[in-house]
Formats: structure tokens, C-alpha cells, sequence
């Protein structure tokens, strides 16, 4: 039998390699950029078309190639970077590993640019699976520009693996986010589709994150420092009102790389331990300079997961360094009730529309006291204590607990409460029971069986969150134009959220126009929500969106919304609004929870309260 084994030809193996590199488009647009980088460049432009599937061009104004160099840079372990083994200890480059080029250029059709500051003509190259097409002197400017069409035109599989548009296109703008919070030195520019996407000048590091994440992040940043014979520590942590529901926000770099690393992570969340939730994410830009011969960069072919030698003292540096920034900065959890507000400017007054009183069913001869005496014997005859409660008893209980608000209720949801009251047709409402507001946060009312305590944000947020979810589903729209169109900046990031969520907001009376790059015009907003905080409402909803991941666009839209809509700053009521407040809430399906699912109700069984006079 003849010999079996043979050499792979290059093409092959470079595909085979390229498996490991290039996963995806956002892979490629990673290493283009730090070649980029790595030539110098202070000036980037990226276009994406179609998520990367169908282009990828990356232009920059760096050192540019010689005609032999960039005929070389596509073969495999090619590299101006390093040239011995000991080298891999002391890079300070991106790239090393002299592979992504082969590798690209195996699965795509590249075309290239280049021309260096010294020649007067540059190059122009054009491989096709690994084979050089043409290869011939052209005009341009110095820099290199590459151009990647058809990523994985010949790995059908890789091509069905990829996800959708808008998930390939995030993943590429995760990895935009990293090379510029890395480099705020370097100008990006970006297209998407043709279009101008977004432009991140030269920034210091706080203003970048303010341009990628919001000036609302640039605002809550605290700075921090740390340094020892082995390592410098540098950058920005949010302060606790800023955490998020997933880790989005949380950057390490090392020599301005960007990397993975539990360790790290674990330590800057301890130093958050008592300020925020354990569930929470606080967000964090956190650099350290180091000498490269503490950390191996080559434990991964994307270079995302370090290792560090003294991993642990690095740790504890950080912890102490992110701890002292809180201090200093007197962050300690602070609950704030006690702001004189102007009810009025807190909900969007709709005039104009014919607003009817709700179509409360209440009893004019309702008498708390007499509820109180018939109810309590009975609570305490049955010999269960309700408090605290259980979601399951709090359903029951709550059936018959508010005679005022009965399910069934007609209540136009449109109305605000205040329009309700104000309107011409209104009567004035019967006294049914006595409300009474806790720190402005609370409202404490008497039931059947108990006293009720209702988290006023919480509810709202409820009452909202069914609204829009019904409406979403009667696709019927409720406007309130805004007396003079409001322009809205966004950041990058909060852009492509809100484009993709444009349809539905619609849908829920919204009119925002996208007036091209990173602005919108806001010309109406829905009846309820509060035209003055219109900015920070779609700002916040943005964000809330973001972090609604198990839910169905619409769940999430509506949760959103109602999150960021839901009574900004707690409201002095009266007692006939805070009936009609209890009333909306009580028609909502699942009354006693907030939109997000936590405790907005809490009832203190009449049982339980008089038990603790007997003793
Ligand atoms: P590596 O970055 O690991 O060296 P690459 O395959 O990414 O490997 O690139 C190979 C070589 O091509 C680089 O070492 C560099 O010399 C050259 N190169 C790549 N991109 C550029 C660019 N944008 N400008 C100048 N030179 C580049
Ligand atoms: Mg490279």
C-alpha cells in the first residue's frame, strides 16, 4: 500500500486556521483594527455593509506597506511584529502572531491599498481564497485601506452559523468599543450601510465613554488610581446608581488591550459590596500598565484572555483602589425623599381630549372603621397571620380587600390623573377611605383585612406596563404633540437600539424622527408619559431595553417603558389621586408586583397589628 500522508496545501490550511481567528465579521473588523493600530494611525474610517457580510472596509492613515511587505502580509505567520520566541514576553503591539491576514484572506476576497509616506505610487493587491489575483501600482493616499467582500463565500456552513443583522452588527460594534476606549488618540468614523453611522473624535478617555455610552455614564464617573512596582493602575468605575443588569459596561484593558478576566472583575464588584445589589453590574473602564513580561498575551488565538503573574496581588490592588474612589467620593446608598416636587409638572396634562372621570365604582357609604371591626375578628379567627405575605395569599386577598376598586372598573387608561380630575366633566370624588403618603415613596391605605402599603413607583410602573403591553397589542396610537420639537443626542451605542425599537415606540404613540447620525427629533410622545422628561424617559428606556433580554420585543418594549416612564420623582398626592392611583393599579392582572416582577404592595394583616397590643 502506498503512503498516506501528505501536506495540506496552503490554501486549505489557512482555511483550517482561519476557523480559529475569523469566527465571524466582527473578528475581522477586530484585526483590522489593531493592524491599524499597530501601523500608527490616528485617523480610522470603518464601513460595514450588511453586518459585515457583504463588506468590511477598514482605511487608515498609518506607516502603509512597502510593495513586497504587503505581498508577504498575507502569508501565514508573516509578521513585522516580532521575530524570536522571546519576543512574545515584550510585545507592545496588537498583533504578533502574523496570522489574521492568511487567515482572512482565505475566506473572503480581499483587496488592498497601501502606500507609504516615502513612495509616491502604492500598491494595490487583490487575493481571492488565498490566491494573489493581481497585484499592480496605484494612486492613493498614504495609509492602507483593506476591503473584505463576501466573508466565508466558500464555507457555506460558516455563512448559516452566523446570526442575525442586528446581533452580527452588535458584536462588531463590541469591538469597535474596545480598540476606541483603548485609543481615544485615534478619530473613528463609521458607516453602516452607506450611511453615516457615528464619529468618535480624538477624546480623553472620559469624554469617549461619554460618546460611546451617554453623557448620562460621563456625568456618574469616578476616577481611580493605583500603583506598585509592578503595575500602574488607571481609569473610571460608575457610581452605584449607574449599575446594570448585565456586565455590557465593564472594560479591563492591559497595556491597552482589552481582556477577560473573573478575577479582576470579582474584585471591583467587591468593592461595590453594601452599595449596590450582588445581582447588579457596576460599570467600569479600568486600565493597567504593566511590564509585558508579567502577562502571557499568546493563551488564546484572539488574545481576549490574559494571564497575569501576580494575578492576585493585581486584585487586591484593585479592589483597594475602586474602594478608595467610593469613599472619597462619599458613595454610600442614599435614598432621597424629601424633594419638594410640583405634582403638576409630573405627568403630561392632555387638553383637548374629552377626558372623563374614571367610571369608579365606589361606595359612598363605605365607613374604614366598620371594615375594620368586621374584617379583624374574622382574620384573627382564622388564625393566619398574613404578613409578610406570600404572593399566592396576597392574590386572594386582595380580591376583596379594596371595595373601591373593583376589577372591572372602566378606567380610560389614556387619562393621566391629573386630566382626570381636571376635566370639566369631572365630579368630585367620593371619599371612599383614607390614603395617607409615606415619604412621598409610599401610600398607606386601609383594606379588609389589613393595611396597605404600596410602593408608589412600583405601581405605577405596573399600571403603565399593561398599559402599553395592551396597547402594543390594539396597535391603537395615543399622541401628545410636543409644543416645540425636542432634539435628543444619542450615544452610538443607545442609536442602534433605538433604531431597532423605532417601530414599536411608534406603535405606542411615540413620534421620533431619526434626523441622521446620532440625533433625533422628538415631536410626540404618548398621552401619559411626561412630555418635560421626554430626553431622559427614551434615554432610560434605552437602557432598561437593553437589559430585558429573556422577554419578547414587545414584553421588553413595554417594560421599558413603563421602567423609565414610571413617576420620576415621587409626587405629593392627594387623597382622591391616590384613590384613583390604587384603583388603576387594582384593574392590572397582577397588581401587587412592579412591571419588573418586585414587591409593589405590601399588606399588614389588621391579625398581625393587633396581636402586637395584646402582648
Ligand atoms: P500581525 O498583526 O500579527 O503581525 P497580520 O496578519 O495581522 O499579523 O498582519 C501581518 C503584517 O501586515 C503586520 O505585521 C504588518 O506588518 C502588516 N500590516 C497589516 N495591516 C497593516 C496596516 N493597516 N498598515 C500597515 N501594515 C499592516
Ligand atoms: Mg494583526
Amino acid at each position: 500500500m502506498s503512503d498516506i500522508i501528505h501536506l495540506l496545501p496552503d490554501s486549505v490550511a489557512n482555511q483550517i486556521a482561519a476557523g480559529e481567528v475569523v469566527q465571524r465579521p466582527a473578528s475581522v473588523v477586530k484585526e483590522l483594527l489593531e493592524n491599524a493600530i499597530d501601523a500608527g494611525a490616528t485617523d480610522i474610517t470603518i464601513k460595514i455593509v450588511d453586518a459585515g457580510r457583504t463588506l468590511i472596509q477598514i482605511t487608515d492613515n498609518g506607516k502603509g506597506m512597502s510593495e513586497t511587505d504587503v505581498r508577504m502580509a498575507f502569508e501565514r505567520h508573516a509578521t513585522s511584529k516580532i521575530r524570536s520566541a522571546e519576543d512574545i514576553f515584550s510585545i507592545t503591539s496588537m498583533g504578533f502572531r502574523g496570522e489574521a491576514l492568511a487567515s482572512i484572506a482565505a475566506v473572503a476576497h480581499v483587496e488592498v491599498k497601501t502606500r507609504r509616506p516615502e513612495d509616491d505610487c502604492g500598491t494595490r493587491l487583490v487575493i481571492k481564497a488565498s490566491e494573489v489575483e493581481s497585484q499592480e501600482p496605484v494612486s492613493c493616499a498614504v495609509g492602507t485601506s483593506f476591503v473584505v467582500k463576501n466573508l466565508f463565500y466558500n464555507i457555506p456552513a460558516r455563512r448559516k452559523f452566523l446570526k442575525s443583522n442586528q446581533t452580527e452588527q452588535k458584536m462588531i460594534f463590541n469591538e469597535i468599543y474596545q480598540v476606541a476606549l483603548a485609543h481615544c488618540n485615534v478619530a473613528f468614523t463609521i458607516y453602516t450601510d452607506e450611511n453615516l453611522f457615528a464619529k468618535y473624535p480624538v477624546a480623553h478617555l472620559k469624554q469617549r465613554i461619554g460618546t460611546l455610552f451617554g453623557r448620562k455614564l460621563e456625568t456618574q464617573l469616578l476616577p481611580i488610581e493605583g500603583q506598585t512596582s509592578i503595575v500602574a493602575i488607571h481609569g473610571f468605575v460608575g457610581t452605584p446608581e449607574m449599575t446594570k443588569k448585565y456586565s455590557y459596561l465593564q472594560y479591563l484593558f492591559v497595556n491597552n488591550r482589552f481582556f477577560r478576566q473573573k478575577s479582576f472583575q470579582a474584585a471591583i464588584m467587591r468593592a461595590y459590596q453594601n452599595l449596590i445589589s450582588p445581582k447588579d453590574y457596576p460599570p467600569f473602564f479600568v486600565f493597567f500598565e504593566i511590564n509585558p513580561a508579567h502577562i502571557d498575551v499568546n493563551i488564546h488565538p484572539t488574545k481576549t484572555e490574559i494571564k497575569f503573574v501576580e494575578e492576585y496581588n493585581i486584585a487586591q490592588l484593585l479592589e483597594a483602589s475602586v474602594k478608595h474612589t467610593l469613599g472619597k467620593n462619599n458613595v454610600v446608598p442614599s435614598l432621597d425623599f424629601s424633594d419638594e416636587v410640583n405634582y403638576s409638572d409630573l405627568f403630561a396634562i392632555t387638553t383637548g381630549n374629552n377626558v372623563k372621570l374614571p367610571a369608579l365604582d365606589i361606595n359612598p357609604h363605605y365607613n374604614p372603621f366598620e371594615s375594620v371591626r368586621s374584617t379583624a375578628p374574622s382574620s384573627v379567627a382564622g388564625g393566619k397571620p398574613s404578613f409578610p405575605m406570600t404572593h399566592k395569599q396576597s392574590t386572594t386577598n386582595w380580591e376583596q380587600l379594596f371595595d373601591a376598586a373593583p376589577r372591572q372598573a372602566e378606567i380610560p387608561v389614556q387619562q393621566t390623573f391629573l386630566s382626570a380630575l381636571n376635566s370639566a366633566d369631572s365630579a368630585p370624588l367620593q371619599e371612599s377611605g383614607m390614603c395617607m403618603q409615606i415619604q412621598k415613596k409610599y401610600i398607606l391605605t386601609q383594606g379588609k383585612t389589613g393595611l396597605m402599603l404600596i410602593d408608589i413607583k412600583r405601581a405605577h410602573s405596573r399600571i403603565l406596563y399593561e398599559k402599553f403591553l395592551a396597547q402594543l397589542q390594539s396597535t391603537k396610537q395615543l399622541s401628545q404633540r410636543t409644543i416645540v420639537p425636542i432634539r435628543m443626542e444619542t450615544s452610538a451605542h443607545e442609536m442602534s437600539v433605538l433604531q431597532e425599537i423605532l417601530p414599536q415606540l411608534a406603535e405606542l404613540g411615540f413620534e421620533i424622527e431619526h434626523f441622521g447620525n446620532t440625533t433625533f427629533i422628538i415631536h410626540g410622545m404618548p398621552a401619559d408619559v411626561d412630555t418635560a422628561q421626554a430626553e431622559q424617559i427614551i434615554h432610560q428606556c434605552i437602557a432598561e431595553y437593553e437589559e430585558g433580554k429573556s422577554l419578547n420585543a414587545r414584553e421588553r418594549i413595554a417594560l421599558a417603558l413603563a421602567q423609565s416612564a414610571a413617576l420620576y420623582r415621587n409626587p405629593t398626592m392627594q387623597n382622591d389621586e391616590m384613590q384613583i392611583f390604587i384603583a388603576q393599579l387594582f384593574q392590572c392582572s397582577e397588581h401587587n408586583l412592579s412591571a419588573d416582577g418586585k414587591r409593589a404592595v405590601v399588606l399588614l394583616d389588621y391579625a398581625e397589628l393587633f396581636k402586637k397590643f395584646n402582648s
